[in-house]
């Protein structure tokens, strides 16, 4: 569901990463860890276009994109239905409720109905253990409900894949735990998922692919459990060692 080729980046003379290639099939969980500035936000940002890739080129969702390529009308609409997205900072819209966060992007990108697009957000809402604050505005919330509103968002759109950076670590450890489960049951229903996460369990345990980031590509790529207990590279066994 998502081939990357030789894919790299940079930014003025800084290169941040080339030639990164990745598969990952359709209802697959993907964890990238790495240390910080590493380009994993970059990796992810490039796979949805809210950065464009120097070269190299992918499959997104049956969607074929090239470096030097920028997107835009009804193609770049295809994506960013196909690709759901979920940061580290919520990135809600802070003058819109709950609810209207939800349903807003549903009408712009989808043109569904104001009453398909309430019912839909409600329904996320409930599944998220939200549905009695649709009239709250974002501040009004916690982090971890505003997470949860943002992941609510995001799978309005019925994406085929889900991207998150990071998305506990600005929460509470309790707090992130709740979103992981969701995500953990997210995973169970099958979506798709790319998981920028510094949650070693949650990469093990829920993980079906292992991608570890570092000097200027991919260090190495595997079973969450290989890596994890036999990294065969110097530098990943010395950043697991800070992390695990
Ligand atoms: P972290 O773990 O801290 O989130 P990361 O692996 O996600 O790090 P990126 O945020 O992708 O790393 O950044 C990779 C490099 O690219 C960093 O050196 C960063 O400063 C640089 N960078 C990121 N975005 C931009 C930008 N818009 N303009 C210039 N440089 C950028
Ligand atoms: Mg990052």
């Amino acid at each position: 569901i998502l081939e990357i080729g030789s894919l790299g980046k940079r930014f003025g003379d800084k290169t941040v990463f080339s030639d990164v290639s990745l598969r990952v099939r359709a209802g697959e969980v993907c964890s990238i860890i790495g240390p910080s500035g590493t380009g994993k936000s970059t990796f992810l940002r490039c796979i949805n276009q809210l950065e464009t890739p120097d070269s190299g080129n992918m499959w997104v969702a049956g969607q074929y994109i090239e470096a030097g390529m920028h997107l835009s009308g009804s193609d770049l609409i295809q994506l960013r239905r196909n690709v759901g997205m979920v940061f580290q900072s919520f990135n809600l819209f802070p003058n819109m409720s709950v609810l209207q966060n939800v349903v807003f992007p549903q009408q712009k990108v989808l043109s569904r109905s104001a009453e398909e697009s309430r019912d839909k957000a409600m329904d996320l809402l409930g599944k998220v253990g939200l549905a009695d604050r649709a009239e709250a505005k974002p501040m009004q919330l916690s982090g971890g409900q505003q997470q949860r509103v943002a992941i609510a968002r995001a799978l309005a759109l019925e994406p085929k894949i889900m991207l998150f950076d990071e998305p506990t670590s600005a929460l509470d450890p309790e707090v992130g735990l709740d979103i992981l489960n969701i995500m953990r049951d997210l995973a169970k229903s099958g979506m798709t998922m790319l998981v920028v996460t510094h949650e070693m369990a949650f990469a093990r345990d829920v993980g079906d692919h292992l991608v570890v980031m570092g000097d200027g590509g991919i260090l190495e790529e595997g079973d969450p459990d290989q890596i994890m207990s036999h990294p065969s590279k110097e530098r990943t066994r010395r950043f697991l060692r800070a992390v695990l």
